[in-house]
């Protein structure tokens, strides 16, 4: 589809994914599209790299709606199969606790309530029924709050919004996830596995609005998948979608300025030359592109201060050893998630940790060499806040060896061949994302949705903010989504 109005030029701060996935959208349509980027590759936090014969995502390990990347290829007239393709995953999570305890969640409903039947005794319904009560809550808000804009008039207008509004009471809004997941689970391990979802945008279950009790539709009814090649092949693939449509891309090129002439946003500034544009869309952190590429202008201080989500912190190991018992997604469960929760919001990290463990190497064999595997070890930190992150490492790195140990029955120190860390501070550095949290700001609170930044300027014209900075929010689907809109408001009349 082309554009009605005469192509323009348009330039792209970021080639993270949400960039890409805009740069596409606009190009499509006729514009002249470039895209400045910071770095010497595309992807930003879905990126890889490569150590000691063994590869590593960077970033982003669960990889949920794929139709969206399938939307991109279809809207420029190609078929991904051949150049993206991926497979449901048909055990979405290893489940392990230190009273011996593992739990595989089926991919299958059916499997998974099998499973927690035999392993918890707890009956299949339950999980029918926490299911249930997650597509129902999607079906009612997914396609308002996360594929429109909030922010545009005639989103409150439509019927459906009317509609959603007056099922309100039953929505959970009012109530917190962990007491939704109490309500429907009666099971402190079910429980927490399904708390655990708060995490997903980096929130905290004992806080954050039961209407996030969705997140476990897209993973458990929607599916979880993993891409060949790994994460990284979304970014290759939209990428080299993005050239083909005849998108420019500038390496290397930070972005020092947006120009703003008379009210409207008229170019960028690289290497101190102006690059003139008809409009312009930023995919770097909001708080950054307004503190840092936009310092004369007024600022929307209270979006702005809003809470951040939390960080990670990430032990990249060469393991020199197979784990039958462990899949592509590994979770070893802190022995108190609550007070886990409670630290990471005093700014610490817990001395019980839950630790991740993602391993690609189960499905992509050249991962890592014969009889090894790459082990992505994460642990949810506080977002920056000038803690001593260098002490911090090294205190969290035993912790974590030791749950490993504890949880697996392993001695798993020897074991590590070659390490890489990546913390909030080099998160920050690498993306320039604020404080170095992974999904912009928290949703910690019902609000929180209509506090993030809008995914244009209401003071500034012909600017646009994609990405995980802004709604609909962080996580590559809402990322993606965050495109879409991008390019309807752009072209709405
Ligand atoms: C450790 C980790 C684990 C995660 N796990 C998951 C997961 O499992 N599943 C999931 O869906 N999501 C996950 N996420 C979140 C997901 O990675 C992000 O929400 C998403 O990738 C953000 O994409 P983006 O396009 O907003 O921006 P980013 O990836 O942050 O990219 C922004 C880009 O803009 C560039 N840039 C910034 N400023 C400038 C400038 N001035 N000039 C030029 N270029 C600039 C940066 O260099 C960067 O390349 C994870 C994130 C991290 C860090």
């Amino acid at each position: 589809m082309k554009t009605q109005t005469p192509p323009q030029r348009i330039g792209i701060v970021g080639a993270g994914i949400a960039g890409l996935a805009t740069a596409v959208r606009l190009a499509r349509r006729g514009h002249e599209v470039e895209v400045f980027e910071s770095n010497p590759y595309p992807g930003g936090k879905l990126s890889q790299f490569e150590l000691d014969g063994y590869r590593f995502d960077a970033g982003p390990s669960l990889f949920t709606m794929p139709q969206y990347i399938d939307d991109l290829f279809r809207l420029a007239g190609e078929e991904p199969g051949g150049k993206f393709e991926y497979h449901r995953l048909p055990v979405v999570c290893h489940y392990f606790w230190e009273d011996g305890t593992r739990l595989n969640a089926h991919g299958d409903k059916a499997a998974f309530g099998k499973e927690v039947e035999e392993t918890l005794g707890v009956p299949a319904q339950r999980i029918q029924q926490a299911l249930d009560d997650s597509a129902r809550k999607y079906e009612l808000t997914g396609r308002i709050f996360l594929e429109k804009s909030l922010h545009k008039l005639h989103t409150w207008t439509n019927w459906k919004v009317v509609k959603a509004m007056l099922k309100i009471p039953g929505l959970d809004l009012f109530t917190n996830m962990n007491k939704v997941n109490e309500r429907h689970l009666q099971h402190p391990k079910l429980v927490q596995l399904f708390n655990r979802f708060a995490t997903y945008n980096g929130s905290n279950p004992y806080k954050a609005p039961g209407l996030l009790s969705i997140i476990p539709h897209f993973e458990h009814q929607i599916g979880a998948y993993f891409p060949k090649g790994g994460m990284n092949a979304i970014t290759q693939a939209v990428y080299k979608l993005a050239q083909r449509q005849g998108v420019q891309f500038h390496f290397n090129q930070p972005v020092e300025r947006i120009h703003v002439e008379q009210g409207r946003a008229a170019g960028l500034q690289v290497n101190g030359d102006t690059h003139a544009f008809d409009r312009v869309v930023s995919n770097m952190d909001v708080f950054f592109t307004y503190k840092k590429l936009l310092p004369g202008q007024a600022h929307p201080q209270r979006t702005l201060k809003q809470q951040k989500s939390t960080s990670a912190l990430i032990f990249y190991w060469g393991i020199k050893r197979s784990f039958p018992e462990l899949g592509l997604h590994n979770i070893l469960f802190s022995e108190d998630y609550r007070r886990e929760f409670a630290d990471l919001e005093a700014g610490k990290i817990f001395q019980d940790p839950t630790v991740y463990i993602n391993i690609t190497k189960k499905y992509e064999p050249s991962d890592a060499p014969e009889g090894h595997e790459n082990w992505f070890t994460m642990i949810n930190v506080p977002y920056d806040d000038g803690q001593d992150w260098d002490s911090l490492i090294d205190w969290a790195r035993e912790r974590v060896i030791e749950k490993i140990d504890r949880t697996l029955g392993v001695d798993v120190r020897p074991l590590i061949t070659c390490e890489d860390i990546l913390d909030p501070r080099l998160i920050q550095s690498r993306t320039h994302s604020h404080l170095g949290s992974l999904y912009g700001t928290s949703s910690n609170n019902r609000t929180a949705a209509f506090m993030r930044h809008a995914n244009f300027s209401s003071r500034i014209k012909d600017l646009y903010f994609c990405g995980g900075s802004v709604h609909p929010g962080g996580g590559i689907p809402l990322c993606m989504l965050s495109a879409k809109i991008v390019d309807e408001i752009m072209h709405e009349q």
